[in-house]
């Protein structure tokens, strides 16, 4: 039975991974390779807990026991008590292997591992580990503490048991779970980031401007975020990374990157990250960067 549950990378993901987990009342160790990626971590975990006390979603003496369950490390023998291990470090699988090295010897035998992966095949990552079976996909959306699925996919050696329980973890995280095969970024991201890639070519094209855009699909299609806005949120690095992944993956021409998509990443014009994407967010509010 999963008890305590450790968490690799306090960044985007992992603080809010870290949250849910300690909302839930599992206990959590959460590590990452420098205290101020911890304290950053915190911090705005700290701020999210505030946020649902506020909302009434959970009371002040929860937000006590949730901190309270929540310990942290740079070291990750600091993991050797964990049933699961969620690693949420960045998209970059050599450096996920690197992780998968270090980590491992320091589990428990049976202990569980799950990649938070958006898009690297589950197969690959779970022959990096010394336990395939034990190694399964769980793909939270983000803001974790908000979105209410999780992926949950299959390495073609995950064990049913090791699904089951992940299956049951997800719920009782107060999520629902969606299972998706192993194939190049699952189900959300590949039909999700084909869609963002086109509003880039849409923009690239002069079809429309950033705000037509984003209002056409707001109002046209009742999303709640335009595309170019939802593409900053994510990250424009991370939403080229992916188009990647499936062009490569999968060796059609319709996953192409648009070139204005990289073109942005190659300014380091990010997202809401580095405050400039599609839109610059060193104002009140956000404007058009064109
Ligand atoms: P992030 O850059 O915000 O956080 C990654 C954290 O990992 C950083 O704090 C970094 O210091 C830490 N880290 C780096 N090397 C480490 C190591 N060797 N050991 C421990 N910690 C280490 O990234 P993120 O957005 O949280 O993404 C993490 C993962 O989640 C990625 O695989 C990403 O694809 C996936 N994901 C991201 C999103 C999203 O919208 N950002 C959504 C779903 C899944």
């Amino acid at each position: 039975m999963i008890k305590h549950i450790g968490v690799v990378g306090a960044g985007q993901m992992g603080n809010g991974i870290a949250h849910v987990c300690a909302v839930a009342g599992y206990a959590v160790t959460l590590v990452d390779v420098n205290q101020e990626a911890i304290d950053r971590g915190l911090k705005t975990l700290g701020g999210n807990l505030d946020r649902q006390v506020a909302k009434n979603i959970i009371t002040a003496d929860q937000r006590a026991a949730a901190v309270g369950r929540i310990k942290t490390s740079l070291d990750y023998a600091a993991f050797k008590d964990c049933d699961l291990v969620i690693e949420a470090s960045p998209e970059n699988e050599a450096l996920k292997r690197e992780i998968y090295k270090k980590l491992c010897p320091n589990l428990k035998a049976d202990a569980l591992v799950a990649s938070n992966t958006s898009s690297i095949s589950i197969t690959r990552l779970a022959a990096m580990t010394d336990r395939p079976a034990k190694f399964i996909g769980m793909h939270f959306m983000n803001p974790v503490p908000v979105m209410k699925l999780v992926e949950i996919i299959r390495g073609i050696a995950t064990s049913e048991e090791t699904f089951k329980e992940i299956r049951d973890l997800t719920v009782k995280l107060g999520k629902s779970a969606a299972v998706a095969e192993d194939f190049p970024a699952f189900i959300v991201n590949r039909i999700l980031l084909p869609m963002i890639n086109e509003a880039v070519y849409t923009l690239y094209e002069g079809v429309g401007n950033v705000e037509s855009i984003d209002t056409a699909m707001k109002l046209g299609a009742n999303h709640p975020m335009g595309p170019l806005e939802l593409a900053d949120f994510i990250g424009l690095d991370t939403c080229l990374a992916v188009m990647h992944v499936l062009y490569d993956g999968l060796a059609d021409s319709k996953y192409r990157p648009c070139p204005l998509l990289v073109k942005y990443v190659e300014a380091g014009w990010l997202g809401r990250k580095t405050k400039r994407g599609f839109y610059d967010y060193n104002g009140e509010k956000p404007v058009p960067t064109r």
